[in-house]
């Protein structure tokens, strides 16, 4: 058993220190040996390749991509955890950066650590107060990953693997889409952390991947985000603050729907990502 796993080492090591969990930072510590032994071997990290850490903690994860990986980047923004990962954790194999993962520019943090372009994963207990904000950005960071293992709140897990038709689709559900094949691979209950937070969680798998859609990306996830911006409305009325921006009129949106043969009365969750791809090509034809 890992020591970092073991509830009376994290409540001593916490008494130790003077350290007590704090709310506002998402702080809930995996107490499960188990359940991060299924999340390690869910990464497969080779020898070669470079893992990413968001929210180590008291390094419950850390320690095993270290072990594994060429090298693990852990990113912590709590002062008194990063004092604690650097007397226990920190070492030619892990290096602990200190500030928030969200603002920090992962690529310039990764070289500074001695990254020179080896495949990179990221694994992460995320928390959860910036979990989509957090999973969008590393969709989206053009960084060579070729998975994600993250632990999220139940419904985000949900949310992440909706497809269309769902109630449940929105924008990460088609960005997880769009750049990766996803599945969930674990289902974790809220009694394996120090605190139990008030909700259950899940451990989702993303495997990157090349898009296979064609429409240009930041005009496709405009159209996406337009069309989630007010998820009630049909899309011909939640667009048109979108088509405002580009200079485009009402009927130029009923011309491309006429096109591509999709009623301009239906909601945007009816739409796959084919569909989504295929209206803004047409309404780029227009701009
Ligand atoms: N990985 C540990 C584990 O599994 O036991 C801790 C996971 S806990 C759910 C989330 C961690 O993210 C906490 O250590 C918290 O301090 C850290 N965190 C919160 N906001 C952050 C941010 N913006 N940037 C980096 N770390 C953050």
């Amino acid at each position: 058993m890992s020591h970092t796993t073991n509830p009376s080492y994290v409540t001593r090591l916490m008494k130790e220190r003077g350290f007590s969990t704090k709310k506002r930072f998402g702080q809930n510590f995996l107490i499960d040996q188990n359940i991060v032994e299924r999340i390690i071997s869910c990464a497969n990290l080779q020898a070669h390749e470079w893992a990413l850490e968001i929210g180590p903690g008291l390094g419950a994860l850390t320690v095993h991509l270290a072990r594994q990986a060429a090298h693990v980047l852990a990113m912590e923004i709590d002062t008194s955890l990063v004092a604690i990962l650097k007397d226990t954790v920190a070492g030619p194999k892990a290096t602990i950066w200190e500030g928030d993962a969200l603002g920090a520019n992962w690529g310039e943090l990764l070289q500074e650590a001695g990254w020179q372009g080896q495949p990179l994963k990221l694994v992460a207990n995320l928390p959860y107060y910036l979990t989509t904000p957090l999973v969008m950005k590393a969709l989206e960071s053009d960084l060579p990953f070729t998975s994600m293992v993250v632990m999220v709140q139940k419904e985000v897990a949900t949310r992440m693997l909706a497809s269309p038709g769902s109630k449940d689709v929105g924008v990460l559900s088609f960005a997880v889409q769009y750049y990766a094949t996803g599945r969930l691979a674990l289902n974790v209950p809220r009694t394996v952390f120090l605190p139990a937070p008030a909700v259950d969680s899940a451990v989702v798998e993303l495997t990157l991947r090349p898009p296979t859609i064609d429409a240009p990306r930041d005009a496709l996830f405009a159209v996406i985000r337009a069309g989630f911006g007010q998820r009630r409305k049909t899309l011909r009325n939640s667009l048109k603050p979108l088509l405002e921006e580009w200079g485009l009129e009402p009927e130029d949106l009923d011309q491309a729907f006429q096109k591509i043969d999709l009623d301009p009365q239906t909601r945007a969750e009816r739409l796959s990502l084919e569909d989504f791809s295929a209206l803004t090509k047409e309404l780029l034809k227009g701009v």
